[in-house]
């Protein structure tokens, strides 16, 4: 069993083990740390990186510089976020730093300050899709396939999805 992670170093995607713990990215030979975080109380360092997931609890304080896969907030995060995945902001979350990641979600209720950039996903392969076909030079002006592999992850919110019609000549 082996599963697709984004790197914390080098944002390369890698396959790893699913029940390692502790990997060298073989694309920048760093340490990788795979596990997931869970934050349940104050907690500061100066970065915590993982390929796993970030959660802060509802009583948890989190203050680092967090590069994760995926992060969830319900409790307190001061310090940067850098996410290959999914960041998601609980209601009673609240943050401050700048946030970046493929996709956001924001509960009522919850505060952000910082600035936000929602980029990274579309260009990289998302673990459990299959891979690009290799690219054909004719390829036809209008794509035909609407990626609908992805559409198993909820996280997409409607405003994301572009409707695309491809009209007849
Ligand atoms: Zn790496």
């Amino acid at each position: 069993m082996s599963k697709r992670v984004c790197c914390t170093h080098c944002q390369g995607t890698i396959e790893i083990a699913s029940r390692a713990m502790s990997v060298f990215c073989p694309l920048c030979n760093k340490r990788l740390v795979v596990e997931d975080i869970r934050v349940q109380r104050y907690y500061a360092v100066r970065e915590l990186a993982t390929c796993g997931d970030v959660l802060v609890s509802a009583r948890g304080h989190l203050v680092a510089a967090v590069k994760a896969g995926n992060l969830t907030v319900n409790g307190r995060l001061q310090g940067n976020v850098a996410v290959g995945g999914c960041v998601r902001l609980g209601k009673q979350a609240a943050v401050l730093g700048d946030i970046r990641a493929p996709r956001i979600r924001v509960e009522d209720g919850a505060t952000l300050r910082g600035f936000v950039r929602i980029e990274g996903g579309a260009a990289e392969p998302v673990p459990g899709t299959e891979p690009e076909p290799p690219a054909d030079p004719q390829r036809p002006a209008a794509p035909r396939s609407s990626r609908s592999s992805r559409s198993q992850r909820d996280a997409q919110t409607p405003s994301t999805r572009a409707r695309k019609r491809v009209s007849e000549p």
